[in-house]
């Protein structure tokens, strides 16, 4: 898998699947999250709101699950819940999940190209460095058909720091 590091609004990506860093409710949330359901539209959060019953405590950390993309140029949003570390989520094995099932979802659906934002490096409070260095060992170690991975970070900064981890 081709991996691509770039800047700029994922919400705006020309891929079949776009990630994003959800919360366990799946009901939408700040940054990422948020933009994600405002460029996809309400329709968005009522397939959250039907993905969600199949949980009692919400997604699980870790764990990606499908919805359509619904206004988003993107075929489907594939949400996952990162490690917050200001909760005591410090595993890196949980963000690396995040990566690795979401890439799993992504093949499932036949997705020929998916686009990462830097999952919990927001408010979820780890660094961007740690994010960059699991993250791209996740998707380095990705040996299925998907051809194309994009991080799509959100400042020059945010990519500084991963291409220095690439
Ligand atoms: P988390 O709760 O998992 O930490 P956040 O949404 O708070 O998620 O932040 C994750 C990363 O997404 C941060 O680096 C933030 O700057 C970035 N981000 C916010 N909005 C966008 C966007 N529209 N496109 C790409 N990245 C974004």
């Amino acid at each position: 898998m081709k991996i691509e590091l770039v800047s700029g609004d994922i919400t705006t990506e020309h891929v079949d699947a776009v990630v994003n860093a959800a919360n366990s409710s799946l009901l939408g949330g700040g940054g990422v999250d948020g933009a994600i359901h405002r460029a996809a539209g309400p329709e968005l959060l009522a397939a959250c709101r039907g993905l969600r019953e199949l949980w009692v405590d919400g997604l699980p950390v870790g764990r990606a699950v499908a919805t359509p993309a619904f206004r988003m140029p993107a075929r489907w949003i594939i949400h996952t819940v990162g490690p917050n570390r200001g909760a005591g989520e410090t595993d890196p094995a949980l963000l690396r999940s995040c990566f690795a099932e979401s890439l799993r979802a992504a093949e499932i659906l036949g997705a020929q190209s998916i686009a990462f934002p830097a999952i919990s490096a927001g408010v979820y409070g780890w660094t961007m460095a740690d994010v960059a260095r699991i993250g791209l060992d996740a998707l380095s170690s990705y040996a299925g058909p998907i051809p194309l991975a994009r991080v799509v970070l959100f400042s020059e900064d945010a990519l500084a720091v991963w291409r220095d981890a690439l």
